[in-house]
C-alpha cells in the first residue's frame, strides 16, 4: 500500500450550545481523513440539526467513504467530480452535498499537508496577510436599549465591520416590522458612531416582496448600511434585479445556496454587490472556488459567511487570502465550543482583521479528545 493511500474515514457529528445563540443547541458533522502513513486531514459540514448530522454520517459511512479507501487525496479535485455525478440522483443539494462538501476540505486539508504547505498555496497563492473581521450576531430585538449597548461594547472591542440579523426571538425578529426594523437599524449606527460599518440581515420568513424591500431599503439609506443581507428569496431573481435598480444600498445573498449553478444564477443578476458562501455547505472548497472566481469575473464581491466551527473558518480564511474579492469574514464575537474548544489554536479577531495562517494544510490544530467529547449518536 501507498503510504499516501487514504486508509481511514470518519464521520463525527457533533452537538454544542452556542453561546452566541442564547445557549441554543446547534449541531456539524465533521469528517476526518488519515491515510495510510498517518497523516490526517479534518473537513466540516455545517449541518446546523441532530438529524441532518446523523443523516449526513449515514451517507458518509455507506456511500462515500468505501470509495475514499485506497485513493491518493491529492486527486481532490477528480474525486469532486465525480462523487458530485456519480450522486446526482440523491445529491445536487442537501444532505449529499454537506457529505461532499466536508470530504472536499478534508481532502484539501490533507493535499496541503502532504505538500507541507498552507492551503491557500495550492489555490493560486497568497494575496493578503490578513482579512477584515466582521462581528456577527443575533439580534435581541425585545430589548433595543441592550443591543445598543452591545453593539457599542464590540465596536469598543476593535471591530470595525459589525453584523446583526434576525433575533433570539424570530416572531419579533428583524424583519417582520417596518417600524421596529428601522428603530433597530437607527439604534445600531448611533451605538457604533459614524466611522463603523453595519451590516443588516433580514430573518427567514419575513416574506419581503420586492416592493416592501425597496422600500425599506431607501428607509435605511440615511443609516450606510454596508449591505443588506437576505432582502429577498434566492430564487426571486426578478426581485433581487427590481431592488438593484430602485436603491444604492449594497446587497447581499446566497448563504441558502448549495450549488454552483445556483451561485451563477445569483452572480448573473448582476444585482449583488457580495456574494455569501460557506466551503461547509457549498460544494466544499472546490465548489467554492469556483463561486469565488465566478464572482471577481463578474466584479462582486464575496463574503466568508462561516459561522459554524473552526474548521470552516480555517477553510473560509485561505480561500480569502488566495482570492481578489473578498470583503469580510464572520466571527462569533463570544467564546464558542466550536470556535475555540476543538482546536488548540483558535482563529481570533485582533485590531478589527483577522491574520492569515501560514502552517500547512488548514493551520489549525484539532484537539481530537475535545472533538469527541460533542460527539452524538
Ligand atoms: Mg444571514
Amino acid at each position: 500500500m501507498d503510504v499516501e493511500e487514504i486508509a481511514r474515514v470518519e464521520a463525527l457529528p457533533l452537538r454544542y450550545d452556542e453561546p452566541n445563540n442564547n445557549g441554543k443547541l446547534r449541531c456539524v458533522a465533521l469528517v476526518r481523513i488519515e491515510t495510510a502513513s498517518g497523516a490526517v486531514g479534518w473537513g466540516e459540514a455545517i449541518t446546523g440539526s441532530e438529524d441532518a448530522s446523523l443523516a449526513m454520517k449515514v451517507i458518509v459511512d455507506r456511500g462515500l467513504a468505501p470509495r475514499l479507501i485506497g485513493r491518493d487525496p491529492r486527486d481532490v479535485e477528480a474525486i469532486w467530480s465525480e462523487f458530485r455525478e456519480s450522486t446526482y440522483w440523491s445529491g445536487n443539494g442537501g444532505i449529499v452535498t454537506f457529505a461532499l462538501s466536508a470530504i472536499d476540505m478534508a481532502l484539501w486539508d490533507l493535499a496541503a499537508r502532504l505538500a507541507d504547505v498552507p492551503l491557500y498555496q495550492l489555490l493560486g497563492g497568497k494575496r493578503r496577510d490578513r482579512v477584515r473581521a466582521a462581528s456577527s450576531i443575533i439580534f435581541d430585538t425585545a430589548d433595543l436599549d441592550a443591543t445598543g449597548r452591545q453593539f457599542a461594547d464590540l465596536r469598543a472591542r476593535g471591530y470595525e465591520v459589525l453584523k446583526g440579523g434576525w433575533g433570539h426571538d424570530l416572531s419579533i425578529a428583524f424583519g417582520k416590522d417596518a417600524k421596529r426594523d428601522v428603530a433597530i437599524v437607527r439604534t445600531v449606527r448611533e451605538a457604533v458612531g459614524d466611522d463603523a460599518e453595519i451590516i443588516v440581515d433580514v430573518a427567514v420568513g419575513s416574506n419581503w416582496t420586492a416592493s416592501h424591500a425597496i422600500a425599506m431599503a431607501r428607509a435605511f439609506e440615511p443609516y450606510r448600511l454596508y449591505w443588506l443581507e437576505d432582502a429577498l428569496p434566492e430564487g426571486d431573481l426578478d426581485g433581487w434585479k427590481r431592488l438593484r435598480a430602485a436603491t444604492a444600498t449594497p446587497l447581499c445573498t446566497g448563504e441558502k445556496s448549495w450549488l454552483v449553478p445556483d451561485f451563477r444564477r445569483l452572480v448573473d443578476t448582476g444585482a449583488l454587490d457580495v456574494i455569501m458562501i460557506d466551503p461547509g455547505r457549498a460544494e466544499g472548497v472546490t465548489g467554492t472556488k469556483k463561486v469565488i472566481d465566478m464572482a471577481a469575473e463578474a466584479r462582486q464581491s464575496w463574503n466568508a459567511h462561516s459561522w459554524s466551527s473552526a474548521i470552516n473558518t480555517a477553510a473560509s480564511l485561505h480561500l480569502a487570502a488566495a482570492s481578489p474579492n473578498v470583503l469580510l469574514l464572520e466571527l462569533k464575537p463570544e467564546p464558542s465550543p466550536m470556535q475555540n474548544d476543538i482546536v488548540s489554536d483558535p482563529i481570533v479577531m485582533e485590531g478589527g482583521f483577522i491574520a492569515v495562517r501560514d502552517a500547512p494544510g488548514l493551520g489549525i490544530t484539532i484537539d481530537e479528545a475535545a472533538v469527541r467529547r460533542y460527539l452524538f449518536e
